[in-house]
């Protein structure tokens, strides 16, 4: 087996072997650009090392090998006492995971070789700043003390000598710090830090692939729904130290900005750092226009080698930098993580620049991502309060109560708080109450800190660096300069588009991108790419998309929004308010007339919903689903009917009509309503309901012929389990059609079909088949049949834990259970269709509007998926983008 690769051997798509990280450095490598030499131990490595819990046969001796020829490349032995070789060693997975997983630096460095370095140099201080950072590095990561031990420590030192600047420590004090850390490895890890190199190097990696597993990494995976099984690879590369002076430093940079998506360069420059000091925020970067002035020849030669790789990679690219003592070094590059706004306008701008066409536009952007454009707004015109501005660091708007630690984060949104996380910085750490939190507010940091990277890829609103605040995490408050306090709990509102906090919670207002799907004129870069990118995705989708809508003002908005007909119309809302008592008199009726007369009584009521929807979806289907729900939901509650009836009783009252309620309430009362008396179940049983409906669909399609229009009924039978119960249904609707037609001379079109809900009916599908012309999933009603539990209890009450331990990574009612329901609609669409050739397929469930399930739909054939109407667009991109990858 070959488990290392030296970073001139690999390339970029080789991410599955290399990882993101490992295959772009070899990628810069062969491109000819500065990067310090190294090599990669493979996931494969990593997975075997997990597997059998030590290194896999020839890891050892291939890493040898590949130390011998990176010494031999930079004339220097690792750790070698008097010109020691120093290293890295970098985790770096398939798809990135932002701060999730372990880097470890200076690796190579202990008490002699710490001299050596000293003296080569002729810098004492830099030289025990690097061994400082290792002791703490390699301490907390590879011999698992806590990380809070060496900051305490640092801070410590840092008051003892009365500054608050890391940079104004000298060489003795960091001497001295290196003792400390020493003795806190002893104290806490109970072992003396490794002196021996290699030892140190074979600590480290370890460490890298064990990182694959920790809670933090494990939870950051499933909420990006990354496979658990990847693992991850290890990057080992010469140092090069920004740690070394005011002529060297340490930097991250975008090709265009991340945020808005602006053309033109963005980074973040700090000087005399090293590693993560740029991100982590503990002084104030500078931005690249700074860093020219700064250093103009490596801002020039940076400035190229982003032109080269964003060419290169058709792509914005996300780039780590060190200059060292004046010499640009490229320590990382990648396709950057963008917020939603960023992704319309730069794959919009580059479609236009020719960089890109216009199909690769259509998959640089995603249905989540526009999703979170159509959120609101806070309402500019409203009166706020503004306490402070900081940085736009991923936008959107967000009113919460301030929380300050994520535990309480979690806590508070456990039990129904809109929270924002209120820190002065970020970290790993924190990434669970990030996840809950409404927003993130930070006052420390830039656009490329921890709290904004993960905010943006998480789609969560985030203002960061905001210098104003005097966060105090401690007592669970912040200051806004010396005047205003706000305290856990408080109601703060943050924009992040603009880097606004707000006093108090500010209203909100539509989308920019919502206003123009509802067809007003909008003007700006965003909707403007949002509008062409849709267009075009319009060209290039197989599935249609149709919306879910009871009223004609959710289908005319619906349409508005793009849908192309209405795949499921609920019929039951329609039953409620003052047509309850006619349901109730149906349903005590004591004879056939009684019937009758209810029954006549809600035809024209049913009619008049039917034309108004018939009327707003003119031209297109409208799928009207026959009444699905247990009856004995528009009946009385049957305790509080007893409770007054015993009253009644006592007081002499006669209360006729209620008696006979209590014994239809009495009669239909079941334990299970869900598998009970429902849908076509309860057409079947209640004879002239369905017929009714039928018939009210029928003269509203007549009526609306006769007023011009072009209706196109399709009748839909809930809850089947076997044909016969469809055919039974089917030969009464098709004796109401005829009957219609006659009445009033008009021919109808119209169609009759059924929902598969059930597991029996996708299973037995091609006998089905022939008796409908349309079938459509009801993935809610299948996943719950399916996997046996009630969707109205389970959600609320035992998911999360069920979450937690990995049983699924996502409810399977938002996003569809492909391996196990996925496979009952598969069965069911292909059996369909063989059995009925002009068998039309949809889906009307929940997952209509859910972009993983799209993509499952399209891939099994399916001729449109239905959804709410908000979610329209995003089903729309979606199937497109669906048809491009499954072609
Ligand atoms: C379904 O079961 O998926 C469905 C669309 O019907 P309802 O949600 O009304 O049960
Ligand atoms: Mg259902």
């Amino acid at each position: 087996m070959m488990w290392v690769t030296d970073f001139a051997d690999g390339n970029k798509d080789q991410k599955d072997l290399l990882g993101g990280k490992g295959a772009n450095l070899a990628e810069m490598t062969n491109l000819g650009l500065p990067v310090p030499p190294g090599f990669t131990i493979s996931t494969e490595a990593c997975r075997a090392y997990l597997r059998q819990g030590g290194d896999p046969e020839g890891l050892e001796d291939q890493v040898t090998e590949r130390l011998a020829a990176l010494e031999a490349a930079m004339g220097r032995r690792l750790g070698d006492p008097t010109d020691p070789l120093l290293v890295s060693v970098r985790s770096g997975a398939k798809f990135s995971m932002p701060g999730m997983m372990e880097t470890v630096l200076n690796v190579g460095l202990n008490d002699r070789s710490v001299e050596g370095l000293a003296d080569l140099t002729g810098d004492r201080r830099f030289a025990y700043d690097s061994y400082r950072r290792l002791l703490q590095m390699f301490g907390s990561t590879v011999l698992g003390v806590h990380s809070d031990h060496f900051s305490d420590a640092l801070d410590a030192l840092k008051k003892a000598r009365r500054t608050e600047d890391d940079l104004a420590l000298a060489a003795e004090d960091l001497e001295e710090l290196v003792e400390t850390f020493q003795g806190i490895i002893r104290e806490q890890a109970e072992v003396e830090f490794p002196q021996e190199p290699r030892r140190q190097l074979d600590l480290a990696v370890h460490a890298v692939f064990n990182s694959w597993n920790t809670d933090r990494a494990v939870l950051y995976r499933r909420q990006e729904r990354i496979p658990e099984d990847l693992g991850t690879a290890v990057n080992v590369q010469a140092m090069v130290f920004g740690n070394g002076g005011m002529t060297s430093g340490s930097g991250v940079a975008f090709t265009r900005d991340p945020a808005s998506g602006d053309q033109g360069v963005y980074g973040d420059y700090l000087q005399n750092a090293q590693g993560e000091d740029v991100v982590a925020g503990i002084r104030n970067t500078v931005s690249l226009a700074d860093f020219a002035e700064i250093d103009q020849k490596s801002h020039n030669e940076l400035i190229a080698h982003m032109e080269k790789l964003e060419k290169h990679y058709r792509d914005m690219c996300d780039i780590e930098f060190t200059v060292e003592h004046g010499k640009l070094w490229m320590l990382q590059t990648r396709v950057g993580k963008r917020t939603p706004e960023a992704a319309f306008r730069i794959a919009a701008h580059m479609a236009d620049e020719g960089l890109i066409d216009w199909d690769e536009a259509v998959q640089r952007v995603t249905g989540d991502q526009l999703a979170s454009l159509m959120f609101p707004r806070f309402d500019a015109t409203a009166e706020r309060t503004l306490l402070a501005t900081g940085m736009n660091a991923s936008p959107g708007a967000a009113v919460g109560r301030a929380v300050f630690d994520w535990r309480t984060a979690v806590e508070w949104a456990d039990r129904g708080e809109d929270v924002i996380l209120v820190r002065k910085e970020t970290s790993p750490e924190d990434l669970h109450g990030m996840m809950v939190a409404k927003g993130i507010l930070t006052s420390r940091g830039g656009k490329t800190s921890h709290a904004a990277v993960v905010a943006r890829g998480m789609g969560r609103t985030c203002v960061c660096g905001a210098e104003a605040l005097d966060v105090d995490t401690k007592t669970g408050q912040f200051t806004v300069r010396d005047s205003k306090t706000i305290r856990e709990g408080d109601l703060i509102s943050i924009d992040g588009s603009t880097g606004e906090i707000f006093d108090g919670a500010v209203p909100v207002s539509p989308s920019a991108v919502v206003r123009h799907f509802e067809g007003e004129d909008v003007e700006g870069e965003l909707v403007d790419a949002v509008a062409r990118i849709m267009a075009h995705a319009d060209t290039l989708r197989r599935m249609q998309v149709r919306t879910n809508a009871d009223t004609g003002e959710d289908a005319e908005r619906a349409r508005r929004f793009g849908a192309q007909g209405i795949g499921l119309c609920r019929t039951e809302h329609m039953f409620l308010g003052d047509r309850r008592q006619l349901v109730e008199d149906l349903i005590v009726a004591e004879s056939a007339e009684e019937q009758q007369e209810a029954l006549a009584a809600l035809l024209p009521r049913q009619k008049g919903d039917f034309e108004k929807i018939l009327e707003s979806m003119d031209g297109l289907p409208v799928t009207i689903r026959l009444i699905d729900p247990p009856l004995h939901e528009f009946l009385p509650d049957i305790t509080e009917l007893s409770v007054a009836l015993a009253i009644a009783d006592t007081r002499g009252h006669r209360k006729r009509h209620e008696r006979k309620l209590l014994a239809a309430v009495q009669r239909l009362h079941e334990q299970n309503p869900m598998l009970g008396l429902r849908g076509v179940r309860l057409g079947i049983v209640i004879p002239g309901l369905f017929e009714m409906q039928a018939r009210a669909i029928l003269e509203a399609a007549a009526a609306r012929t006769r007023a011009g229009g072009s209706a196109r009924p399709e009748i839909m039978v809930p809850l089947v389990g076997s044909v016969r119960e469809l055919d039974l249904i089917r030969h009464r609707i098709e004796q109401v059609a005829r009957e219609v037609s006659d009445e009033l001379g008009v021919e109808i079109d119209y169609k009759v079909g059924t929902m598969i809900e059930l597991p029996r009916a996708a299973l037995t599908a091609d006998e089905i088949a022939p008796s409908a012309q349309f079938f459509s999933f009801g993935t809610n009603d299948l996943t719950q049949m399916t996997w046996g539990f009630s969707r109205d209890d389970v959600e609320a009450s035992f998911f999360s834990t069920y979450i937690e331990h990995g049983v699924f990574g996502i409810s399977p009612f938002e996003s569809l259970d492909v391996e196990g329901v996925g496979q009952l609609v598969r069965t069911a669409a292909e059996k369909g269709r063989a059995a009925n050739p002009a068998l039309h397929l949809g889906v009307c469930g929940e997952h209509g509007g859910d972009p993983h399930s799209i993509h499952f739909f399209d891939e099994v054939g399916l001729d449109y998926v239905s959804c709410s109407p908000y979610r329209v667009p995003v089903a729309r991109l979606e199937a497109a983008r669906a048809s491009l990858a499954n072609d």
